[in-house]
């Protein structure tokens, strides 16, 4: 018994129908979509993609954080990534506390975290106004690029979109 067992279980119903075996890393449908770790949010199936289609940034908030960035980078020059979505979503927990309340929070647990950055969101437009600018005015980025921001409603399962 491991703490896997059902997920190892899962794969091994997977596999006995795979049937991407041909695709490639490349991002088909020359997409990249930042969103959050949210488990409410199916980012391929929201969209209307299937694997190979996109590539798939995820953490707490749908930040466009260094590592973000860097992974745009190789995205863009590398896995034929030609456009970026920038997807925070409804309800999200990142934009209920602040850095200092996720401090206190993890202080209980007797865990000091104030070394760490959570990029909490205050403000959720303009945290994703802010995100989209550092994508569109990275000097490592291309200048033309398509560069969009839009919320999903997590209770809807509708796009907003906020600046496409
Ligand atoms: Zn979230």
């Amino acid at each position: 018994m491991s703490a896997f067992d059902d997920v190892i279980a899962g794969n091994a119903e997977y596999a006995t129908g795979f049937a991407n075996s041909g695709l490639t890393g490349r991002a088909a449908r020359g997409l990249a979509v930042v969103t959050c770790m949210d488990s409410r949010i199916d980012p391929l199936g929201l969209l209307g993609l299937k694997a190979g289609d996109a590539k798939i940034l995820r953490n707490a908030g749908a930040r466009v954080t260094d590592d973000v960035l860097r992974t745009l980078v190789l995205a863009v020059y590398l896995l034929g990534v030609e456009r970026v979505l920038v997807m925070p979503h409804t309800d999200c927990g990142m934009a209920k506390v602040t850095d200092g309340d996720v401090h206190d929070l993890t202080q209980v647990h007797g865990v000091d975290t104030r070394s760490l950055e959570f990029h909490t969101v205050p403000d959720q437009d303009a945290a994703l106004r802010h995100d989209l600018t550092r994508i569109r005015t990275s000097p490592f980025l291309p200048k033309d690029m398509p560069v969009g921001g839009a919320i999903y409603d997590v209770h809807t399962g509708k796009l907003m979109p906020v600046s496409l």
